[in-house]
Protein backbone atom coordinates (compact mmCIF):
# COMPACT_ATOMS: atom_id res chain seq x y z
CA UNK A 1 0.00 0.00 0.00
CA UNK A 2 0.36 4.06 -0.18
CA UNK A 3 2.92 4.74 2.31
CA UNK A 4 2.70 8.60 2.91
CA UNK A 5 -0.03 10.28 0.50
CA UNK A 6 -0.50 14.46 0.33
CA UNK A 7 -4.00 15.81 -0.09
CA UNK A 8 -3.99 18.20 -1.84
CA UNK A 9 -7.32 19.93 -0.71
CA UNK A 10 -9.04 21.84 2.21
CA UNK A 11 -12.51 21.40 4.03
CA UNK A 12 -14.43 18.29 4.42
CA UNK A 13 -12.87 16.15 1.70
CA UNK A 14 -9.56 16.76 2.91
CA UNK A 15 -10.89 15.47 6.08
CA UNK A 16 -13.12 12.58 4.42
CA UNK A 17 -9.37 11.51 2.55
CA UNK A 18 -7.42 11.85 5.79
CA UNK A 19 -10.01 9.32 7.01
CA UNK A 20 -9.60 6.83 4.47
CA UNK A 21 -5.70 6.85 5.09
CA UNK A 22 -5.89 6.27 8.81
CA UNK A 23 -7.79 3.49 8.13
CA UNK A 24 -5.38 2.00 5.62
CA UNK A 25 -2.58 2.99 8.01
CA UNK A 26 -1.47 5.56 5.26
CA UNK A 27 0.64 8.79 6.54
CA UNK A 28 -0.58 11.97 5.52
CA UNK A 29 0.25 15.35 4.56
CA UNK A 30 -2.03 18.35 4.89
CA UNK A 31 -1.15 21.32 2.27
CA UNK A 32 -3.06 24.27 3.23
CA UNK A 33 -3.12 28.18 2.43
CA UNK A 34 -2.44 30.47 5.34
CA UNK A 35 -6.06 30.99 5.92
CA UNK A 36 -6.61 27.21 6.76
CA UNK A 37 -4.22 26.06 9.62
CA UNK A 38 -7.02 25.99 11.98
CA UNK A 39 -8.64 23.01 9.73
CA UNK A 40 -9.37 19.73 11.37
CA UNK A 41 -7.25 17.82 8.99
CA UNK A 42 -4.93 19.60 9.57
CA UNK A 43 -4.18 19.12 13.00
CA UNK A 44 -4.94 15.39 12.58
CA UNK A 45 -2.69 14.95 9.43
CA UNK A 46 0.63 13.28 10.18
CA UNK A 47 2.31 16.34 8.81
CA UNK A 48 1.12 19.66 7.46
CA UNK A 49 2.70 21.94 4.90
CA UNK A 50 1.73 25.98 4.34
CA UNK A 51 1.78 26.24 0.47
CA UNK A 52 0.95 29.88 0.49
CA UNK A 53 -1.73 32.31 0.79
CA UNK A 54 -5.32 32.29 1.29
CA UNK A 55 -5.78 32.92 -2.74
CA UNK A 56 -6.45 29.65 -4.37
CA UNK A 57 -4.06 30.51 -7.28
CA UNK A 58 -1.42 31.54 -4.78
CA UNK A 59 -1.82 27.91 -2.88
CA UNK A 60 -4.28 24.91 -3.75
CA UNK A 61 -3.81 25.80 -7.56
CA UNK A 62 -0.05 26.43 -6.79
CA UNK A 63 1.80 23.23 -8.95
CA UNK A 64 5.25 23.83 -8.29
CA UNK A 65 4.25 24.55 -4.31
CA UNK A 66 2.02 21.16 -3.89
CA UNK A 67 4.37 18.81 -5.26
CA UNK A 68 6.98 20.56 -3.81
CA UNK A 69 5.78 19.85 -0.72
CA UNK A 70 5.30 15.78 -1.45
CA UNK A 71 9.07 16.42 -2.38
CA UNK A 72 10.17 18.20 1.22
CA UNK A 73 7.77 15.30 2.93
CA UNK A 74 8.65 12.10 1.23
CA UNK A 75 5.37 11.19 0.03
CA UNK A 76 4.38 8.70 -3.02
CA UNK A 77 1.21 10.12 -4.07
CA UNK A 78 -1.17 13.03 -4.27
CA UNK A 79 -4.76 12.93 -4.10
CA UNK A 80 -6.28 15.95 -5.39
CA UNK A 81 -10.02 15.49 -3.83
CA UNK A 82 -12.46 17.65 -6.28
CA UNK A 83 -12.02 21.13 -7.48
CA UNK A 84 -8.79 22.56 -7.12
CA UNK A 85 -6.14 20.78 -9.57
CA UNK A 86 -8.22 17.39 -9.52
CA UNK A 87 -9.26 17.62 -13.11
CA UNK A 88 -6.11 19.48 -14.66
CA UNK A 89 -4.28 17.14 -17.22
CA UNK A 90 -1.18 19.36 -16.64
CA UNK A 91 -0.80 19.02 -12.59
CA UNK A 92 -1.56 15.13 -13.30
CA UNK A 93 1.31 15.10 -15.81
CA UNK A 94 3.84 17.02 -13.75
CA UNK A 95 2.86 14.78 -10.42
CA UNK A 96 4.09 11.86 -12.70
CA UNK A 97 6.94 13.11 -14.03
CA UNK A 98 7.83 14.58 -11.02
CA UNK A 99 7.66 10.80 -9.95
CA UNK A 100 5.04 10.46 -7.74
CA UNK A 101 1.34 8.90 -8.20
CA UNK A 102 -1.63 10.81 -9.01
CA UNK A 103 -4.64 9.55 -7.81
CA UNK A 104 -6.85 9.69 -10.63
CA UNK A 105 -7.03 9.05 -14.15
CA UNK A 106 -3.96 9.02 -16.14
CA UNK A 107 -3.20 12.92 -17.91
CA UNK A 108 -4.40 11.77 -21.46
CA UNK A 109 -7.53 10.57 -20.29
CA UNK A 110 -8.00 13.67 -18.41
CA UNK A 111 -7.23 15.85 -21.03
CA UNK A 112 -9.76 13.67 -22.86
CA UNK A 113 -12.36 13.62 -21.35
CA UNK A 114 -12.05 17.37 -20.30
CA UNK A 115 -12.56 18.85 -23.58
CA UNK A 116 -16.38 18.14 -24.03
CA UNK A 117 -16.27 17.35 -28.01
CA UNK A 118 -14.01 15.00 -27.92
CA UNK A 119 -15.36 13.01 -24.80
CA UNK A 120 -18.50 12.94 -26.60
CA UNK A 121 -17.10 11.72 -29.57
CA UNK A 122 -15.30 8.75 -27.27
CA UNK A 123 -18.38 8.04 -25.85
CA UNK A 124 -20.26 7.86 -28.89
CA UNK A 125 -17.52 5.25 -30.43
CA UNK A 126 -18.42 3.14 -26.98
CA UNK A 127 -21.74 2.90 -27.40
CA UNK A 128 -22.90 5.66 -24.58
CA UNK A 129 -26.65 7.63 -25.61
CA UNK A 130 -25.06 10.91 -26.36
CA UNK A 131 -27.96 14.35 -26.73
CA UNK A 132 -28.41 14.66 -31.15
CA UNK A 133 -26.39 17.08 -31.81
CA UNK A 134 -23.08 18.56 -34.10
CA UNK A 135 -20.31 16.12 -34.86
CA UNK A 136 -17.86 17.49 -33.41
CA UNK A 137 -17.55 21.78 -33.12
CA UNK A 138 -19.72 23.98 -35.27
CA UNK A 139 -17.43 25.77 -38.44
CA UNK A 140 -17.91 29.12 -40.11
CA UNK A 141 -20.42 27.54 -42.75
CA UNK A 142 -23.43 29.91 -41.78
CA UNK A 143 -25.85 27.53 -44.23
CA UNK A 144 -24.22 24.72 -42.47
CA UNK A 145 -25.51 25.30 -39.20
CA UNK A 146 -28.65 26.68 -39.87
CA UNK A 147 -29.49 23.21 -41.48
CA UNK A 148 -27.58 21.66 -38.55
CA UNK A 149 -29.77 23.04 -36.26
CA UNK A 150 -33.16 22.62 -38.31
CA UNK A 151 -32.49 18.84 -38.48
CA UNK A 152 -31.88 18.34 -34.79
CA UNK A 153 -34.76 20.44 -34.34
CA UNK A 154 -35.19 23.43 -31.61
CA UNK A 155 -34.29 24.60 -29.38
CA UNK A 156 -30.99 23.61 -29.54
CA UNK A 157 -27.93 24.87 -26.94
CA UNK A 158 -25.07 26.40 -28.12
CA UNK A 159 -22.16 24.92 -25.97
CA UNK A 160 -18.52 25.52 -25.24
CA UNK A 161 -15.89 23.09 -25.91
CA UNK A 162 -14.00 24.10 -22.67
CA UNK A 163 -16.64 25.01 -20.62
CA UNK A 164 -17.22 24.35 -17.09
CA UNK A 165 -19.12 24.48 -13.74
CA UNK A 166 -22.23 25.79 -16.16
CA UNK A 167 -20.83 28.25 -18.11
CA UNK A 168 -20.14 28.91 -21.60
CA UNK A 169 -24.14 27.37 -22.69
CA UNK A 170 -26.35 29.64 -24.60
CA UNK A 171 -30.23 27.85 -25.53
CA UNK A 172 -31.52 28.95 -29.26
CA UNK A 173 -35.37 29.01 -29.45
CA UNK A 174 -35.46 29.46 -32.79
CA UNK A 175 -33.66 30.41 -35.99
CA UNK A 176 -33.66 33.98 -36.19
CA UNK A 177 -31.36 33.96 -32.91
CA UNK A 178 -29.15 31.12 -33.91
CA UNK A 179 -26.14 33.01 -35.68
CA UNK A 180 -26.11 35.51 -33.07
CA UNK A 181 -25.69 33.04 -29.97
CA UNK A 182 -23.05 31.17 -32.05
CA UNK A 183 -20.86 34.00 -32.18
CA UNK A 184 -21.72 34.89 -28.58
CA UNK A 185 -20.93 32.01 -27.09
CA UNK A 186 -17.59 31.89 -29.26
CA UNK A 187 -16.86 35.19 -27.88
CA UNK A 188 -17.42 34.34 -24.44
CA UNK A 189 -15.90 30.85 -24.25
CA UNK A 190 -12.72 32.38 -25.65
CA UNK A 191 -12.40 34.61 -22.81
CA UNK A 192 -13.77 32.25 -20.17
CA UNK A 193 -11.51 29.29 -21.18
CA UNK A 194 -9.37 30.41 -23.91
CA UNK A 195 -10.77 27.57 -26.36
CA UNK A 196 -13.43 29.86 -28.53
CA UNK A 197 -14.87 26.18 -30.23
CA UNK A 198 -18.84 25.38 -29.96
CA UNK A 199 -20.72 22.83 -30.56
CA UNK A 200 -24.50 21.78 -30.83
CA UNK A 201 -26.83 19.87 -29.03
CA UNK A 202 -30.46 18.97 -29.13
CA UNK A 203 -31.67 21.27 -25.53
CA UNK A 204 -33.92 19.09 -23.34
CA UNK A 205 -36.92 20.76 -21.84
CA UNK A 206 -37.65 19.17 -18.48
CA UNK A 207 -34.54 16.24 -17.80
CA UNK A 208 -33.21 14.83 -14.62
CA UNK A 209 -29.96 14.83 -13.96
CA UNK A 210 -28.76 11.31 -13.17
CA UNK A 211 -25.39 9.98 -13.18
CA UNK A 212 -23.31 6.72 -12.59
CA UNK A 213 -20.27 6.25 -10.47
CA UNK A 214 -17.96 4.12 -11.98
CA UNK A 215 -14.42 2.53 -10.47
CA UNK A 216 -11.63 0.74 -12.90
CA UNK A 217 -8.44 -0.50 -12.14
CA UNK A 218 -4.59 -0.18 -14.39
CA UNK A 219 -5.64 -4.12 -14.76
CA UNK A 220 -8.61 -3.29 -17.27
CA UNK A 221 -11.28 -4.41 -14.76
CA UNK A 222 -14.00 -1.67 -14.59
CA UNK A 223 -17.45 -1.86 -12.73
CA UNK A 224 -20.46 0.92 -11.72
CA UNK A 225 -21.83 0.99 -8.71
CA UNK A 226 -25.22 2.01 -9.88
CA UNK A 227 -26.34 5.81 -10.45
CA UNK A 228 -27.15 9.00 -8.35
CA UNK A 229 -30.29 11.48 -8.66
CA UNK A 230 -28.87 15.41 -8.46
CA UNK A 231 -31.93 17.31 -10.49
CA UNK A 232 -32.15 19.18 -7.04
CA UNK A 233 -29.94 22.11 -8.43
CA UNK A 234 -29.56 26.10 -8.65
CA UNK A 235 -27.67 27.67 -11.06
CA UNK A 236 -26.21 24.28 -12.13
CA UNK A 237 -25.27 23.68 -8.72
CA UNK A 238 -26.30 20.25 -7.18
CA UNK A 239 -27.58 21.11 -3.56
CA UNK A 240 -29.51 17.71 -3.07
CA UNK A 241 -28.35 14.01 -4.32
CA UNK A 242 -29.70 10.79 -3.85
CA UNK A 243 -29.41 7.51 -4.64
CA UNK A 244 -31.26 5.10 -6.52
CA UNK A 245 -32.60 7.84 -8.74
CA UNK A 246 -36.47 7.21 -7.90
CA UNK A 247 -38.46 5.14 -10.44
CA UNK A 248 -35.71 4.01 -12.98
CA UNK A 249 -35.90 0.07 -13.43
CA UNK A 250 -32.93 -1.99 -12.49
CA UNK A 251 -33.07 -3.01 -15.86
CA UNK A 252 -32.11 0.26 -17.21
CA UNK A 253 -29.74 0.86 -14.19
CA UNK A 254 -27.83 -1.77 -15.26
CA UNK A 255 -27.98 -1.11 -19.07
CA UNK A 256 -26.56 2.46 -18.48
CA UNK A 257 -24.56 1.52 -16.06
CA UNK A 258 -22.67 -1.36 -17.52
CA UNK A 259 -22.54 0.85 -21.14
CA UNK A 260 -20.74 3.29 -18.76
CA UNK A 261 -18.00 0.08 -17.41
CA UNK A 262 -17.42 -0.99 -20.83
CA UNK A 263 -16.18 2.80 -22.11
CA UNK A 264 -14.23 2.70 -18.96
CA UNK A 265 -12.28 -0.31 -20.21
CA UNK A 266 -12.51 1.39 -24.17
CA UNK A 267 -10.89 4.35 -22.65
CA UNK A 268 -8.56 2.51 -20.64
CA UNK A 269 -9.79 4.43 -17.86
CA UNK A 270 -8.02 4.50 -14.15
CA UNK A 271 -9.71 5.15 -10.92
CA UNK A 272 -12.81 6.33 -9.79
CA UNK A 273 -15.40 8.57 -12.24
CA UNK A 274 -18.57 10.03 -12.52
CA UNK A 275 -20.72 9.84 -15.94
CA UNK A 276 -23.34 12.94 -15.90
CA UNK A 277 -26.53 12.32 -18.09
CA UNK A 278 -29.47 14.08 -18.81
CA UNK A 279 -32.68 11.78 -18.36
CA UNK A 280 -36.51 12.39 -19.97
CA UNK A 281 -38.79 9.85 -21.69
CA UNK A 282 -37.00 7.00 -20.10
CA UNK A 283 -33.81 7.86 -22.16
CA UNK A 284 -30.41 8.50 -21.14
CA UNK A 285 -28.39 11.49 -22.87
CA UNK A 286 -24.48 11.44 -21.71
CA UNK A 287 -23.51 15.03 -20.75
CA UNK A 288 -19.96 15.03 -19.71
CA UNK A 289 -18.04 13.16 -17.18
CA UNK A 290 -15.84 13.92 -14.25
CA UNK A 291 -13.01 12.03 -13.91
CA UNK A 292 -12.24 12.60 -10.11
CA UNK A 293 -14.18 11.83 -6.62
CA UNK A 294 -17.62 13.79 -6.53
CA UNK A 295 -19.09 15.54 -3.80
CA UNK A 296 -22.23 13.29 -3.57
CA UNK A 297 -20.17 9.87 -3.66
CA UNK A 298 -20.92 9.13 0.43
CA UNK A 299 -25.03 8.43 -0.98
CA UNK A 300 -23.78 5.72 -3.57
CA UNK A 301 -21.61 4.53 -0.17
CA UNK A 302 -23.90 4.24 2.00
CA UNK A 303 -26.42 1.70 -0.27
CA UNK A 304 -23.37 0.05 -1.94
CA UNK A 305 -21.41 -0.39 1.03
CA UNK A 306 -18.43 0.04 -1.12
CA UNK A 307 -15.71 2.81 0.56
CA UNK A 308 -14.83 4.76 -2.82
CA UNK A 309 -12.09 6.56 -1.49
CA UNK A 310 -10.57 3.41 -0.26
CA UNK A 311 -10.63 1.92 -3.58
CA UNK A 312 -9.16 4.80 -4.89
CA UNK A 313 -6.14 4.10 -2.71
CA UNK A 314 -5.88 0.44 -3.90
CA UNK A 315 -6.34 1.32 -7.10
CA UNK A 316 -3.56 3.66 -7.30
CA UNK A 317 -1.50 1.10 -5.44
CA UNK A 318 -1.81 -0.71 -8.77
CA UNK A 319 -4.46 -3.35 -6.94
CA UNK A 320 -7.48 -4.96 -8.94
CA UNK A 321 -10.57 -3.72 -7.79
CA UNK A 322 -11.71 -5.33 -4.74
CA UNK A 323 -15.23 -6.26 -6.21
CA UNK A 324 -16.82 -7.66 -9.55
CA UNK A 325 -20.01 -6.45 -11.01
CA UNK A 326 -21.92 -9.54 -9.04
CA UNK A 327 -20.79 -8.01 -5.41
CA UNK A 328 -22.07 -4.32 -6.30
CA UNK A 329 -25.70 -4.37 -4.62
CA UNK A 330 -28.06 -1.80 -3.96
CA UNK A 331 -29.75 -1.73 -0.32
CA UNK A 332 -32.69 0.90 0.36
CA UNK A 333 -31.76 4.89 0.01
CA UNK A 334 -29.59 7.71 0.40
CA UNK A 335 -30.05 11.16 0.10
CA UNK A 336 -27.59 13.70 0.49
CA UNK A 337 -28.18 17.68 1.69
CA UNK A 338 -25.48 20.15 1.08
CA UNK A 339 -24.70 22.68 3.85
CA UNK A 340 -23.60 25.85 2.80
CA UNK A 341 -22.50 28.50 4.61
CA UNK A 342 -25.08 31.32 2.80
CA UNK A 343 -28.07 33.25 3.52
CA UNK A 344 -31.13 31.25 2.37
CA UNK A 345 -32.83 34.14 1.00
CA UNK A 346 -30.35 35.40 -1.17
CA UNK A 347 -27.30 32.91 -1.68
CA UNK A 348 -24.75 35.07 -0.49
CA UNK A 349 -21.92 34.20 0.86
CA UNK A 350 -21.92 34.04 4.82
CA UNK A 351 -18.40 33.95 5.92
CA UNK A 352 -17.64 34.16 10.04
CA UNK A 353 -17.30 32.23 13.16
CA UNK A 354 -19.43 29.78 14.03
CA UNK A 355 -19.86 30.53 17.63
CA UNK A 356 -22.12 27.06 18.39
CA UNK A 357 -22.23 23.95 16.68
CA UNK A 358 -24.09 20.45 17.58
CA UNK A 359 -23.90 17.63 15.12
CA UNK A 360 -26.96 15.44 14.22
CA UNK A 361 -26.98 11.66 14.68
CA UNK A 362 -28.64 8.53 15.39
CA UNK A 363 -29.11 5.28 13.22
CA UNK A 364 -28.35 6.32 9.72
CA UNK A 365 -27.32 9.01 9.51
CA UNK A 366 -23.72 10.58 8.40
CA UNK A 367 -22.16 13.78 8.83
CA UNK A 368 -19.46 14.75 6.74
CA UNK A 369 -18.09 18.13 7.95
CA UNK A 370 -15.04 19.91 8.94
CA UNK A 371 -16.55 22.46 10.88
CA UNK A 372 -16.54 22.64 14.91
CA UNK A 373 -17.66 25.35 17.26
CA UNK A 374 -15.54 28.58 17.39
CA UNK A 375 -14.53 27.43 13.62
CA UNK A 376 -14.19 30.18 11.76
CA UNK A 377 -15.65 30.45 7.61
CA UNK A 378 -13.07 31.81 5.29
CA UNK A 379 -14.65 33.87 2.62
CA UNK A 380 -11.99 32.69 0.18
CA UNK A 381 -13.53 29.37 -0.76
CA UNK A 382 -16.49 27.32 -1.63
CA UNK A 383 -19.41 27.84 0.34
CA UNK A 384 -20.34 24.43 1.37
CA UNK A 385 -19.26 23.75 4.70
CA UNK A 386 -20.48 20.21 4.94
CA UNK A 387 -22.83 17.53 3.69
CA UNK A 388 -25.46 15.75 5.70
CA UNK A 389 -26.12 12.15 4.45
CA UNK A 390 -29.25 9.65 5.51
CA UNK A 391 -29.99 6.01 4.87
CA UNK A 392 -32.79 3.50 5.73
CA UNK A 393 -34.63 0.51 3.78
CA UNK A 394 -36.56 2.87 1.84
CA UNK A 395 -36.45 6.67 0.88
CA UNK A 396 -39.15 7.51 3.12
CA UNK A 397 -37.68 6.45 5.58
CA UNK A 398 -34.23 7.75 4.41
CA UNK A 399 -36.61 11.63 4.15
CA UNK A 400 -37.46 11.25 7.48
CA UNK A 401 -34.07 10.61 8.92
CA UNK A 402 -33.09 13.24 7.09
CA UNK A 403 -35.72 15.72 8.46
CA UNK A 404 -34.77 14.59 11.81
CA UNK A 405 -31.28 15.66 11.10
CA UNK A 406 -31.80 18.79 9.53
CA UNK A 407 -34.12 19.68 12.96
CA UNK A 408 -31.46 18.49 14.76
CA UNK A 409 -28.75 20.21 13.12
CA UNK A 410 -27.40 23.81 15.00
CA UNK A 411 -24.84 25.94 13.32
CA UNK A 412 -24.98 29.78 15.11
CA UNK A 413 -23.23 32.50 14.13
CA UNK A 414 -23.14 32.24 10.59
CA UNK A 415 -26.06 31.88 8.00
CA UNK A 416 -26.68 28.89 6.19
CA UNK A 417 -28.97 26.80 3.70
CA UNK A 418 -30.58 24.30 6.64
CA UNK A 419 -33.87 26.42 6.67
CA UNK A 420 -34.35 26.17 2.92
CA UNK A 421 -33.21 22.37 2.99
CA UNK A 422 -36.21 21.94 5.80
CA UNK A 423 -38.70 23.27 3.43
CA UNK A 424 -37.61 21.40 0.51
CA UNK A 425 -38.39 18.33 2.27
CA UNK A 426 -42.18 19.49 2.62
CA UNK A 427 -42.42 19.78 -0.72
CA UNK A 428 -45.11 16.85 -2.40
CA UNK A 429 -43.82 16.97 -5.70
CA UNK A 430 -39.55 16.23 -4.46
CA UNK A 431 -41.35 13.84 -1.52
CA UNK A 432 -43.14 11.66 -4.35
CA UNK A 433 -39.44 11.63 -6.77
CA UNK A 434 -38.39 12.41 -9.85
CA UNK A 435 -38.36 15.55 -9.69
CA UNK A 436 -36.03 17.33 -13.07
CA UNK A 437 -33.39 19.54 -13.13
CA UNK A 438 -35.99 23.11 -13.22
CA UNK A 439 -37.66 22.36 -10.41
CA UNK A 440 -35.84 24.02 -7.77
CA UNK A 441 -35.69 27.28 -9.58
CA UNK A 442 -39.07 27.19 -10.71
CA UNK A 443 -39.93 27.11 -6.64
CA UNK A 444 -37.20 29.77 -5.95
CA UNK A 445 -39.31 31.99 -8.60
CA UNK A 446 -36.34 32.13 -10.75
CA UNK A 447 -37.65 30.97 -13.93
P1 LIG B 1 -20.80 21.97 -17.02
O1 LIG B 1 -19.55 21.22 -17.31
O2 LIG B 1 -20.62 23.43 -17.20
O3 LIG B 1 -21.44 21.57 -15.74
P2 LIG B 1 -22.70 20.33 -18.54
O4 LIG B 1 -22.50 19.92 -19.93
O5 LIG B 1 -22.52 19.28 -17.48
O6 LIG B 1 -21.80 21.61 -18.23
O7 LIG B 1 -24.14 20.96 -18.38
C1 LIG B 1 -24.53 21.61 -17.19
C2 LIG B 1 -26.03 21.71 -17.11
O8 LIG B 1 -26.55 22.45 -18.22
C3 LIG B 1 -26.76 20.40 -17.15
O9 LIG B 1 -26.81 19.77 -15.88
C4 LIG B 1 -28.13 20.86 -17.62
O10 LIG B 1 -28.81 21.48 -16.54
C5 LIG B 1 -27.81 21.93 -18.62
N1 LIG B 1 -27.66 21.33 -19.96
C6 LIG B 1 -26.53 21.00 -20.60
N2 LIG B 1 -26.78 20.46 -21.82
C7 LIG B 1 -28.13 20.45 -21.96
C8 LIG B 1 -29.03 20.01 -22.99
N3 LIG B 1 -28.59 19.46 -24.14
N4 LIG B 1 -30.36 20.15 -22.77
C9 LIG B 1 -30.82 20.69 -21.61
N5 LIG B 1 -30.03 21.13 -20.62
C10 LIG B 1 -28.71 21.02 -20.78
Amino acid sequence: MLSKVVIANRGEIALRILRACREMSIRTVAVHSSADRELKHVRLADESVCIGPPPSANSYLNIPAVISAAEVTDAVAIHPGYGFLSENADFAEQVEKSGFIFIGPRPDTIRLMGDKVSAIAAMKEAGVPCVPGSDGVLGDDVEENLKLAHSIGYPVIIKAAGGGGGRGMRVVRSEAALLNAISLTRGEAGVAFGNDQVYMEKYLENPRHIEFQVLADSHGNAIHLGERDCSMQRRHQKMIEEAPAPGLSKVLRHKIGERCAQACREIGYRGAGTFEFLYENEEFYFIEMNTRLQVEHPVTELVTGIDIVREQFKIAAGEPLSYQQEDVLVHGHAIECRINAEDPDNFLPSPGIISRYHSPGGPGVRVDTHIYSGYRVPPYYDSMIGKLISHSDTRESAMARMKIALDEIIIDGIKTNVPLHKILFEHSAFQAGGINIHYLEKKLGMC
